[in-house]
């Protein structure tokens, strides 16, 4: 079979979860187009509340779309349901351990919820690649954190699929697991593997994807590689401390300003169009003297701000 040039492929896909007692209707997805090349690693980028686990729940079949359509590996998810499940793995947000299994238990299991014959089965090689090989016989309750999450990697790779889906998965985990983690989803992306992640760390999207889409309430607001991204984030701040306290932010023409705590206020910029200088000069301009300043860059939210500023207001209809 040829492969496919997009692992994942959707076209203006909605999610609207229906009303509750109390909560109102939402449209967590509002038309999604998105097409992940394969053998890509992919970074799905987005505050809390974005739709990035929709998105991913519709993709493992947890979570039924409203309209649109989607591949995976070329597979329509409503005409193909079941090739297109075979297709990914997708590793969790939360670790949902199974205490009663050993590790090798565990991925026995997985492996035969895919169908995947006991000869063709590899879950020992798959303990090793995590480093869990030594935890063989352990019961799953017994392992830390941090080995309970990659047993799930593990689960997720029981039939060998061609693309990866991990879900946030270094929320709470530490610097060293963080590194071994990447470091086995850099190799399979080396034999093939198309990785997907969502986070809501810059830096870790900006460390290992090849290609990002930025998510904000429901739609892609930015998708591009990596260095193109980064580049149009090119917004810093001046935070200022007059020698006079300032009771508001003083007009700037040109600069955004904003008021902060003890009479400070901070100056925003973008380094394609403007220099600290031409901060300072404004800032004398306005009759201020400076007593101190200190140059911050942007967290992601003022990224998705400047990114997002034209998206509508709510997301709730
Ligand atoms: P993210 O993963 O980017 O944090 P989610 O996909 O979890 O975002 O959520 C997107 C929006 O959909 C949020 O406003 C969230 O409250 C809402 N939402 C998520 N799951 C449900 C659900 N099962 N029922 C109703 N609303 C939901």
């Amino acid at each position: 079979m040829d492969l496919p040039d997009y692992a994942i492929e959707a076209r203006g896909l909605v999610k609207t979860y229906a009303a509750t007692k109390t909560t109102p209707q939402m449209q967590a997805l509002r038309g999604i187009d998105l097409a992940i090349p394969r053998g890509s690693i992919f970074g799905l980028l987005g505050p809390n509340g974005a739709g990035k686990s929709t998105f991913i729940n519709i993709l493992a079949g947890l979570c039924r779309k409203t309209s649109g359509t989607v591949s995976i590996w070329g597979r329509d998810i409503d005409e193909r349901p079941r090739d297109a499940r075979a297709a990914i793995g997708v590793v969790p947000q939360e670790i949902a351990a199974d205490p009663f299994f050993t590790p090798l238990e565990a991925l026995e299991v997985a492996a035969g919820m895919y169908a995947v014959p006991p000869k063709e089965r590899r879950s020992r090689e798959l303990l090793a690649a995590l480093g869990l090989a030594d935890k063989e016989k352990a019961y799953v309750r017994q392992l830390s954190g941090g080995m309970k999450r990659r047993l799930m990697v593990a689960k997720a790779m029981v039939h060998n699929p061609p693309v990866l889906i991990l879900d946030e998965p270094t929320a709470g985990v530490d610097v060293e697991l963080r590194k071994q983690l990447w470091n086995y989803v850099l190799e399979l992306n080396r034999k093939g593997v198309t990785i997907v992640l969502t986070t809501h760390y810059l830096e870790e999207a900006e460390e290992l994807c090849d290609q990002i889409a930025i998510i904000n309430r429901g739609q892609v607001v930015a998708c591009e590689p990596t260095t193109t991204l980064l580049r149009r984030m090119d917004t810093r701040k001046v935070i200022v401390t007059p020698e006079e306290p300032v009771a508001q932010a003083p007009a700037l023409p040109g600069f955004e300003t904003q008021m902060l705590k003890g009479g400070a206020f901070s100056v925003a910029y973008r380094t394609g169009q403007s220099s600290v200088e031409q901060v300072l000069a404004a800032i004398r301009k306005a009759g201020l003297h400076i007593k101190d300043i200190s140059t911050e860059d942007p967290d992601l939210e003022d990224v998705f701000v400047s990114l997002t500023y034209a998206a509508p207001e709510a997301a709730e209809i």
